[in-house]
């Protein structure tokens, strides 16, 4: 190939942004030299490394953005933990056909049971397979909705939560809320409402929603919204932050 040709072609590829032809134009020709590689084999590796390439930067970043405290995944949760919890169930989930139908989860039990490790399991599936995902716990976001009403920027902060394809809520009722941050609360997710999904972490029963959002009647407007379209998934084992030490707890069993 002549060193025009190889010129113009990396000042081509560098201007359309096909950042990994720019920089491995020659180890690419090479190598389907070596394989005496056919057009079509030639084009499928080449648009393969440049999509690979850009997929995992995309993924990378978006995981960045998306705020999760962690990025564990579904294959690292150890469903014999939980023998409750039926994996097919998970496995069905992690399809998010729930995001295409910009449907809900709910995620409930007691502390340690993997909750927020099973939300943030989807969401990174989610992440990978392109959708939009944002992680906030409620009491983050009712304080930052809070701090952006007193300012002027309400709807500005409301709509950040409104973006992504999946909003994962974290830690609803560990904190009551008050009748302002319950009507913030409702204004998300009556927007939010068959326009995208949300995953919701809670301690807390559907009944007892009403305490932690200080107002039963806006506690049903607002599980009525969530619940429409909503798998609700109980986790209710033994916590798994004190596996090695449940023969401390009261009623707890030492595990094997
Ligand atoms: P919760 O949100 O229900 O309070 P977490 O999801 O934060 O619980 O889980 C607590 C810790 O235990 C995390 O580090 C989580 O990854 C881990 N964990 C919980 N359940 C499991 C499980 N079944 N398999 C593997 N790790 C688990
Ligand atoms: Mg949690």
């Amino acid at each position: 190939m002549s060193a025009l040709t190889t010129t113009r072609i990396r000042d081509h590829a560098s201007r359309l942004g096909l950042t990994h032809l720019t920089d491995t134009l020659s180890e690419l020709v090479a190598r389907a030299e070596a394989e005496q590689m056919g057009y079509l084999d030639f084009l499928d590796l080449l648009l393969g490394e440049e999509f690979g390439l850009r997929e995992g930067r995309r993924f990378h970043n978006a995981l960045k953005l998306s705020g999760l405290p962690h990025h564990k995944t579904l294959d690292e949760f150890d469903y014999a933990f939980q023998p409750d919890l039926e994996p097919r169930k998970v496995r069905d989930l992690a399809t998010l056909e729930f995001v295409e139908r910009h449907a809900n989860i709910a995620l409930l039990g007691p502390p340690g049971v993997g909750k927020t490790h099973l939300a943030v399991g989807l969401a990174v599936a989610a992440c990978q397979a392109g959708f939009s995902v944002y992680f906030t716990t409620l009491d983050d976001m009712v304080r930052k909705l809070r701090v952006a009403e007193a300012t002027g920027r309400f709807s500005r902060q409301l709509t950040a939560y409104l973006r992504p394809s999946v909003l994962v809520v974290d830690e609803v009722g560990y904190l009551p809320l008050s009748h302002a941050e319950a009507n913030m609360v409702f204004q998300l997710v009556s927007r939010r409402y068959e326009r995208g999904s949300m995953i919701v972490t809670s301690n807390k029963s559907f009944a007892e929603w009403g305490q932690v959002l200080g107002d039963d009647v806006l506690a049903t407007a607002i599980l009525d919204r969530l619940l429409h379209h909503c798998d609700v998934i109980s986790v209710n084992g033994p916590s798994y932050r004190l596996k090695d030490r449940l023969a401390l707890v009261p009623g707890g069993e030492p595990m094997p």
